[in-house]
């Protein structure tokens, strides 16, 4: 029985509620009279329920689909602005005692180099990352509790805080690692993660155990109920996704935007972010194993509504996609990207050799961060290195409400500026740097507040005679 309350997985994600939407909306796909009023609903930029937005995503009427793209980005540009928020991933470990098909990293593949940073690893590779200009970074590991336990974990994200190299600094360590228990979440929390991340890979609960044999993972009921338990240890954000490609995308779609009305109904606070992976070639993964994988368009759509189901999450996606698909799919809601990029275990202080290989996925957008800044800019984005919220507690309801009053944007606008300032000081390219510079001056002079305009012109200033680390 469904209710979006309960702390039992298969009731907050209940097959038939998911089966009754879809078939509701195959109904309804044709329904211009329903889908014109869902649209103006949305326009009032509150969110759609699960059920509401797959009749969207299914609509076969191509006006219609035209106005629910111009309303996606109409939404991104009202809570994102132009800015695009930078980060980088940080592969720790690949030791996994798990059995997951679709990834290199399960414990039966033999023949992938396994490997397990030590601390002295972790200075070189997080020096390497300060050195592009990287502030942000998702920490990611396999699950075995015996070559990756959480104390080691624990370290790791010490020894990433305490590394000041010249005038770099990780600010904001997000941390993406199996389910684990409340007592783990809090620890996590205590050594100041940013967002705990986990993904879903597939709602639908036969499919996932079929996906996943063997190991801890395989249980559905305890993947599933991960968030809820680390809002339980004081993890105030928390980030959602699925592996769009392993099951069908229409059913993970609506188990999606039903977590994040459960967390929404139980914790009072949605997802912080989700994340759109899409299955991709790896080690020994072949995408036409898997027949259920998406288009590009249908991907963009997926993109498009899930901006207007849930305009106060950001959205994220990584150097999986393709540089056209990632350029198509920022205008219709993607907030954070990943740049410059390695899903290898230590591949940022010295390329990996081909023989060695020990990446989790094939990346497909192999630009250094300073070229993909330079593409953002070139757009008209504004990178952002910005990482003030959850450093000034801005975090879970409180910043939830910040973000829903519009207030958010007083502090994300100056702050996206400010840091990219950092960033064209410290290490852009001549070229970059010309062009973030004239981003800047445009830019910092349409901050609508005067006083906060007045500062952040300080600020700037301040910033070209060498101090650093500005934040509203
Ligand atoms: S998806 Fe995660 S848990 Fe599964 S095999 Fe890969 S690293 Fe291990
Ligand atoms: S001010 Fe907060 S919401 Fe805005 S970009 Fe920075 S961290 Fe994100």
């Amino acid at each position: 029985m469904y209710n979006a309350k309960s702390m039992i997985a298969e009731e907050f994600i209940d097959d038939a509620e998911i089966l009754e939407s879809l078939a509701y909306a195959e109904a309804h796909k044709n329904d211009r009279a329903l889908i014109e009023s869902l649209l103006e609903k949305a326009a009032e930029h509150k969110g759609l329920s699960h059920r509401e937005a797959v009749v969207l995503l299914d609509c076969e009427l191509e006006d219609l689909n035209e106005r629910m793209y111009k309303l996606a980005k109409e939404i991104k540009l009202k809570f994102y602005g132009k800015r695009i928020v930078m980060f980088a991933p940080l592969y720790l470990s690949n030791y996994c005692i798990n059995g997951c098909t679709y990834c290199p990293y399960h414990a039966k593949n033999k023949h992938i180099n396994r490997k397990k940073l030590s601390q002295e690893d972790i200075i070189r590779e997080v020096t390497a990352l300060q050195d592009m200009g990287h502030k942000r970074l998702a920490l990611e590991t396999g699950e075995d509790p015996r070559n990756c336990p959480i104390e080691y974990v624990l370290e790791s994200i010490r020894t990433i805080y305490s590394i000041k190299h010249k005038n770099g600094a990780i600010r904001r360590v997000n941390v993406n690692i199996a389910a684990t228990t409340v007592e783990n979440y809090r620890k996590l929390k205590e050594a100041g993660i940013g967002t705990y991340i986990l993904f879903q890979e597939t709602y639908h609960k036969k499919t996932y155990q079929e996906l996943h044999p063997t190991g801890p993972k395989s249980n559905y009921a305890y993947h599933t109920e991960a968030m809820d338990r680390a809002m339980e240890g004081g993890i105030d954000d928390v980030g959602l996704g699925v592996l769009f490609g392993l099951n069908l995308y229409r059913y993970d779609f609506v188990g999606l935007l039903m977590h994040a009305e459960h967390l929404e109904a139980v914790h009072g606070v949605g997802p912080h972010t989700i994340s759109v992976p899409r299955i991709c070639p790896a080690d020994d993964i072949d995408t036409n194993d898997f027949s259920n994988s998406i288009s590009d368009d249908i991907f963009a759509k997926l993109v498009a509504v899930i901006r207007i189901a849930v305009p106060y999450t950001g959205m994220i996606i990584s150097t999986r996609e393709s540089v056209a698909v990632r350029k198509r799919v920022l205008e219709l809601g993607i907030s954070q990207i990943s740049g410059g990029s390695r899903t290898s275990v230590g591949g940022y202080a010295e390329e990996e050799p081909e023989e060695e290989n020990s990446a989790q996925f094939d990346i497909s957008d192999r630009r250094t961060l300073d070229q993909v800044v330079n593409w953002l800019l070139t757009l008209g984005y504004i990178p952002s290195f910005c990482t003030a919220c959850y450093r000034e507690g801005r975090t879970g309801d409180r910043f939830m409400s910040l973000l829903k009053s519009g207030q958010i944007v007083n502090c994300c606008q100056p702050n996206a500026l400010m840091t990219l300032k950092e960033y064209l000081e410290d290490y852009a390219s001549p070229d970059t740097r010309a062009k973030g510079e004239a981003l800047i001056l445009q830019e910092a002079a349409q901050i609508p507040n005067p006083k906060v305009r007045e500062t952040a012109l300080r600020y700037l200033t301040d910033l070209e005679h060498g101090m650093r680390d500005f934040r509203f």
